[in-house]
């Protein structure tokens, strides 16, 4: 039945950015009514909230029914139903089971998904929630042999969670993981991705993640809008194809795929004389090397784009060049009492030196909390300043077992030429990596057990002239935190 209704604050989206800006703001103005109006059944709530350092943060994240947010903020409404159409002119939201709201603030926080090689092909996947990796399992339970498009961090714990199942691995780049590391740490981890799969421990990201095991957390009406998935998506699900034996990761490097083939179109094509080498598989992928593998299925894992179809039409919000809402720094869209945070959103002022934006769980976190509390000093008429979290990128996860936190410009990302590295590599124990201009740190890599990451975070936040201490820096004997005390 078709319904209408006026709320002070309206949120989209059930994932971390937005059941965060919901929480923020119902708890900030608890006398007036919240609505947040999310796809999925389950909304993610971020728990066990840690502050490490400064600005290094960890959290467990729980999937849970919405009646524990509702029960947690009794001015809090979760409406289960995907938005259909914006028109922010006259401050209107309508949902797909035909409601109808009026908002005086609203936040967009309605994610990504994934951006697949080709649309409508039943042996392409992506993986992005918790359907997509169910299927996901239960293709691989199957698979004699996958291949996996993508360098970031999803095809990283892809190719090395996988057991029991051949992974032909493309990649654009010289290097595998370029979105976090460069090559010396990409070096570094090869030994762990050629070591026999039988012999890992399985590694946790995080203390907790947990997800709803009834079942109940499937996506909503709209079917392809379900939350991402985050640290240890893994975790729950067995990642073993249908081999005994693990048959290992091979890597094709600085190639993209150029063509993929059915089955009866490679057996038709001029190809097929290759068929006899190449074996009978359900799906063909000829790569930019002019390399062709046969295989089960395709993991298409090349990045995500920004879920902003129903809030485009008719209004005039402008978009990134990566499809993303561009936001400035209240996290304001271009459409008046329009926010956004998370996946959904682009970053478009100009961010502090040791910044940048990557879509990833903690900004999304970070983001939403922050857009709650810009839309309520824009309410109270207050001043706000960006928030400190922005000042410096910071990253821990789990990589290949390792422990891995990423700092600043920990790539050097827009540089230039105008900088040097000092490097420390034990092979199997750590790798350290520190990125200077100047004499100053702008960012670092730590992987392995290092501890160097509050004194690293200090001296980045500091920007204190370190030309004198040289490769000083990185000596193992040195205590360095004694040092900068
Ligand atoms: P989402 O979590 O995607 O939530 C979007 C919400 O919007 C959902 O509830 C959806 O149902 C809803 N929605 C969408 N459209 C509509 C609509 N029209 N109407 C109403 N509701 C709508 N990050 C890390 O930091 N570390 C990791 O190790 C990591 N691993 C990952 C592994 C996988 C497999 C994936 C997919 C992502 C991973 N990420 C990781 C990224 C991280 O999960 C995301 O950056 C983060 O979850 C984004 O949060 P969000 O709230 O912006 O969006």
């Amino acid at each position: 039945m078709a319904t209408e209704k006026q709320v002070t604050f309206v949120i989209v989206g059930g994932g971390i950015a937005g059941v965060t800006c919901a929480e923020q703001i119902a708890s900030q103005f608890p006398s007036d009514e919240v609505c947040l109006l999310t796809a999925s059944s389950l909304v993610k709530m971020v728990t066990n909230f840690k502050q490490v350092s400064k600005t290094l943060e960890e959290f467990d994240v729980e999937e849970q029914p919405s009646r524990f947010l509702e029960e947690k903020y009794p001015n809090l409404k979760v409406i289960q139903s995907a938005v259909s159409l914006l028109r922010a002119k006259e401050h209107l939201l309508q949902t797909e089971n035909g409601q109808t709201f009026y908002y005086k603030k609203l936040c967009l926080c309605s994610g990504a998904r994934p951006k697949l090689l080709t649309q409508d092909n039943p042996h392409v996947l992506g993986i992005r929630d918790t359907d997509s990796a169910q299927e996901f399992q239960k293709r691989l339970s199957k698979a004699k042999r996958i291949v996996v498009v993508g360098n970031g961090g999803i095809a990283l714990e892809l190719v090395y969670e996988v057991q029991g199942c051949q992974v032909i691995w493309a990649i654009k780049d010289k290097a595998i993981g370029n979105t976090f590391f460069d090559a010396g740490a990409a070096q570094f981890l090869i030994p762990s991705l050629e070591s026999d799969k039988k012999d890992r421990s399985l590694p946790c990201k995080r203390a907790r993640y947990t997800t709803d095991k009834t079942g109940a957390g499937h996506s909503g009406a709209s079917g392809e809008l379900g939350s991402a998935l985050g640290p240890d998506w893994h975790g729950g699900i067995d990642l073993r194809g249908a081999q005994q034996n693990s048959s290992g990761v091979h890597t094709e490097y600085e190639c993209e795929v150029e063509k993929i083939y059915t089955q009866q179109e490679f057996l038709q094509s001029k190809r097929s004389t290759e068929k006899f080498e190449l074996g009978i598989w359900p799906v063909y992928v000829q790569l930019t090397n002019g390399k062709i593998y046969g295989c089960d299925f395709i993991v298409s894992a090349t990045g995500v784009v920004p879920n902003t179809d129903p809030f485009l039409h008719g209004n005039n919000i402008e978009l990134a060049a990566d499809h993303g809402l561009v936001v400035d720094d209240h996290m304001r869209t271009s459409e008046q009492d329009v926010y956004a945070a998370g996946d959904v959103c682009t970053a478009g002022w100009e961010p502090r030196a040791h910044w940048q934006q990557m879509r990833l769980w903690t900004q999304a976190r970070q983001m939403g909390w922050y857009a709650a509390r810009c839309m309520a000093a824009d309410v109270l008429e207050e001043p706000i300043e960006l928030d400190f979290c922005f000042e410096l990128f910071t990253h821990i996860t789990k990589f290949f077992n390792y422990k891995v936190v990423l700092l600043g410009k920990f790539n050097a990302q827009g540089l230039g030429q105008d900088y040097e590295l000092l490097l420390r590599c034990t092979k199997g124990q750590e790798y350290v990596k520190v990125v200077l201009t100047g004499g100053r740190m702008m960012g670092a890599i730590l992987i392995g057990d290092t501890d160097l990451e509050e004194t690293f975070e200090n001296l980045i936040l500091n920007q204190m002239d370190l030309s004198r201490y040289g490769e000083e820096l990185l000596d193992p004997n040195i205590d360095i935190e004694d040092y900068f005390d």
